[in-house]
């Protein structure tokens, strides 16, 4: 028993049904973990990764996976794209595709803030591989128009982005790209399918750390591309295969679990950071609230009209930053004190601005103003969970 077709069916249906397929050997419902490397194969199977087809038998865990193929597919169809890969972690993820799709000579466009491993890979292994990269604020399209090349190859949108919540407007980032020839690549972690789904905004491929909101839980590291079968399938033999960034079969099954419950989790991780939004805005030590909820965020118009959900995410400002981050540290009861974020326990960590300009954005003039504007000496990054809103608005009360 497998979904026959998925056109009619809606978002908390897929979450559940598509992509898994009962085991055919024992009936069993729940989808079978494969902890396989290896395959036994009845016919000759090229040694080749360059001879692998959509056809091919299992081989080998690298090339392909039962339970990992369940976990592709099931992302797939909530993209609403024709294929997916699952990696390892969201970074094996975009290195990839940045590696598979940018030569030297070519040059990239991409955001100059968003997850700090993305800005410095592309800051340091991709021009060190001879390959020119422009970061512009990519939450104004002007930046984005200004800075394409005749070799510009590729443009990388994070959004919403790591830590300021910037909203960069995908389909116009598509007219862009599209007219330079260039791939438009959408790191979607921070709004999740439920949100946005940017392959029907024109973007080219869709990057997910799967570590986030998609499995959910905070137990299992994966990362994964969406896109047309004629970009996935090459990047399967390169990327996947010779790269070797295979995630573990038990961590896609692990992010499979998660995601039956992603819709509901969404809906959840909302209203909460809605609630908790709200009181930070209202609290006389907070001096600034970003969440893409509100109305006072600065890109609240272009949230609403890209966004179905605005997730749980929230940056604020405190006065007094790391005297706030350590009673953080020492009083939270139910908050965690950690990196990372889209798990169900509610997380929260002081992202410090020196730091971040220091080893990653790199940013000067004009640039590191506006960050200093927005950031001061640094933001809290709120991960809200899905507990109590009530309880989580009390532990903030306590440390600001
Ligand atoms: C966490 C994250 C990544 C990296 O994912 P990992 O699974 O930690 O490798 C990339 N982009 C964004 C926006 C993230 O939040």
């Amino acid at each position: 028993m497998t979904l026959k077709t998925v056109k009619d069916k809606g978002v908390q249906t897929l979450s559940i049904h598509a992509g898994e397929k009962p085991d055919p050997a024992s009936g069993a419902s729940a989808p079978s973990l494969v902890m396989s490397s290896t395959f036994v194969v009845d016919e000759e199977v090229s040694f080749s990764a360059n001879n692998l087809t959509a056809e091919s038998p299992f081989v080998y865990t690298r090339w392909d996976n039962p339970t990992t193929q369940q976990l592709e597919q099931k992302l797939a169809v909530l993209e609403q794209a024709e294929a997916c890969i699952a990696f390892a972690s969201g970074m094996a993820a975009s290195a990839a595709v940045m590696l598979a799709h940018l030569s030297q000579g070519d040059h990239l466009v991409i955001s100059n803030t968003n997850y700090p491993g993305t800005a410095e890979f592309a800051r340091d292994t991709l021009t060190r591989l001879g390959i020119e990269v422009t970061p512009v604020d990519t939450s104004d399209l002007a930046n984005v128009s200004a800075a394409m090349r005749n070799n510009t190859r590729m443009v990388w949108l994070e959004t919403p982005s790591n830590p300021l919540l910037r909203i960069s407007d995908i389909s116009g980032a598509a007219d862009i790209a599209h007219a330079q020839n260039a791939l438009l690549v959408v790191d979607s972690t921070f709004a999740s399918p439920i949100a946005t789904r940017p392959l029907s905004l024109g973007a080219d491929l869709v990057i997910h750390s799967l570590t986030k909101y998609i499995g959910g839980h905070g137990d299992a590291m994966g990362g994964s591309v969406c896109g047309s079968q004629a970009l996935i399938g090459p990047l399967r033999g390169e990327a996947l295969v010779h790269y070797g960034g295979v995630i573990s079969p038990f961590n896609a099954w692990l992010i499979m679990r998660g995601m039956a419950t992603l819709p509901l989790r969404m809906r959840c991780h909302q209203e909460n950071a809605l609630a908790v939004a709200r009181f930070l805005e209202t609290h006389d030590k907070v001096e600034k609230v970003l969440y893409p909820g509100l109305e006072s965020h600065p890109q609240h118009a272009l949230a609403k009209s890209q966004m179905d959900n605005f997730s749980g995410m929230i940056s604020f400002r405190s006065a007094n930053a790391t005297g706030v981050a350590e009673r953080m540290m020492q009083k939270l009861e139910v908050i965690h004190y950690a990196v990372s974020l889209g798990h169900h326990r509610s997380l929260v960590y002081l992202m410090q601005t020196t730091d971040l300009i220091g080893s990653s954005y790199r940013l000067e003039g004009e640039e590191l103003e506006k960050y200093r504007d927005a950031a001061g000496e640094g933001v809290f990054r709120l991960s809200v969970g899905l507990e109590d809103a009530s309880d989580l608005i009390r532990d903030l009360e306590m440390v600001l």
